[in-house]
């Protein structure tokens, strides 16, 4: 990095985590704080620059969940977010046998959730009427305290608002941190947030993180269709796939959770990321057009206006990875985002800061810490088999020709 040590804390990467911690940094009185990214903002490259992400507190782990309530509020309230925000509420839903929706719902009501509502396929078809796919037997509830952020949206504001309290921003490829001794030269505190691209520039991390691309494909709708959807909530089936309510060009979305892509993998199986694909495997296409089948069958033949393949970093375990370096002073790291990252943009910043200030809780310090050893090389993530995109595309090109 050009330049030397004018400013106070220096943070790598402009998505989610690094520009929510620039800015409250601001926020919290820093003088100087610069903002670094190897693209042009929003980057090509960041998990968190698309259409949409879902806003949630379910998580069975209370400790997620009571996070997730506290950016709900954020997102509803806070001026510099607000108008990225959806309040559509969400479908939780389950296939016959995962335990995961009544594990997710026991822990909302625990921690005093309101207006939750367990439904059948019949009670979802009658209350919106694009819902009136089979979903036979499963296990489903609604949730009115969520939604979905236009993701590029809420990085624009979140930028605006950084920039408006002094802060900087700088387009620059960080290739390596000089490092001196124990310390990283030039900086007086770096912060290192490059999502899926971390594990090429954190030294010692190991396979704490690993690059995986998930596909994703938009539809557009027609002015009936918008009509119908329009106050339609985000739709999430576990482990399968998730689908959003249109947006204002009429497109909606769906990302595929079944399975993660790899490539280039290293003898940990570290991966290293690509930028976003356009083309995704046919297995991922033909999930989606199942899952609609059985939710909205109208919507099952669609063509495609765009498909992706876009890449996060995942740890094994789901946490996030926020802690100091084992050895490195002055060097934090905070990434990890592990495919739920985006929804914590407007507070997850708080708690980076307090890292650095010493004055992250013991609980917070506990579930993200540095985990180096704890992980195996692994072709299995969260539960999610990790499958070669090169080989997946590949078939799909065999497909084509038959
Ligand atoms: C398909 C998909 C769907 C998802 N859905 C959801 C959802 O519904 N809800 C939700 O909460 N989360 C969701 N997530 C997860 C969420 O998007 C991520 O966890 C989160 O956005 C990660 O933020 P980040 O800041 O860690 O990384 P990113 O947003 O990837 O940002 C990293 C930044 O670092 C920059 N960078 C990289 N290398 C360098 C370098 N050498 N020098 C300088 N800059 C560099 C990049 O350009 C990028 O801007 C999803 C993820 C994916 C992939």
């Amino acid at each position: 990095m050009s330049g030397s040590n004018e400013f106070d804390v220096l943070v790598v990467g402009a998505g989610a985590f690094g520009l929510s911690t620039a800015l409250h940094l601001k926020r919290r009185g820093v003088a100087s704080v610069v903002l670094i990214d190897k693209n042009p903002f929003p980057s090509l490259d960041a998990a968190s620059n698309d259409t949409s992400r879902i806003v949630r507190p379910d998580y069975p782990d209370a400790f997620y969940a009571n996070l997730g309530r506290e950016t709900f509020t954020a997102w509803n309230s806070d001026p510099v977010f607000r108008p990225a925000f959806h309040k559509t509420g969400r479908i939780m839903a389950g296939l016959p046998g995962d335990g995961f929706v009544a594990a997710t719902l026991e822990t909302l009501q625990s921690i005093g959730v309101p207006g939750l509502e367990p439904l059948d396929s019949a009670q979802v078809a009658r209350r919106w009427n694009g819902l009136n796919g089979p979903m036979k037997n499963w296990n489903m509830y609604y949730n009115p305290e969520a939604g979905w952020a236009n993701a590029r949206q809420g990085l624009e504001l979140a930028m605006k608002e950084y920039i408006r309290l002094g802060g900087r921003f700088l387009v620059e490829d960080i290739t390596s941190l000089l490092q001196e001794g124990q310390s990283v030269t030039g900086v007086y505190t770096a912060s290192v947030a490059a999502g899926a691209y971390t594990p090429q520039l954190v030294p010692r991390i190991g396979a704490q993180i690993h690059p995986v691309g998930f596909a994703i494909a938009h539809w557009r709708l027609d002015k009936k269709e918008q009509e119908t959807w329009k106050d339609h909530p985000v739709v999430d089936l576990h482990h399968n796939g998730y689908f959003f309510p249109p947006n204002s060009s009429g497109l909606m979305k769906m990302g595929v959770g079944m399975a993660g892509y790899g490539n280039a993998p290293d003898e940990n199986l570290v991966s290293k990321p690509l930028r976003c694909h356009d083309r995704i495997p046919a297995a991922a296409e033909k999930h989606i057009r199942w899952i609609l089948s059985q939710t909205a069958p109208a919507l099952a033949e669609k063509e495609f206006f765009d498909v992706k393949v876009c890449w996060d970093g995942m740890t094994a375990d789901g946490h996030w990875l926020i802690s100091a370096h084992p050895e490195l002073e002055g060097l934090y790291v905070a990434a990890g985002g592990s495919g739920h990252g985006y929804k914590f943009l407007p507070i997850i910043g708080k708690y980076i800061a307090d890292l650095v200030d010493g004055a992250l809780g013991a609980d917070f310090e506990a579930k993200w810490r540095w985990r180096e050893g704890t992980s195996e090389p692994r072709d299995v993530i969260q539960g999610r088999p990790i499958v070669d995109l090169n080989l997946a595309l590949g078939a799909r090109n065999e497909l084509a020709k038959l």
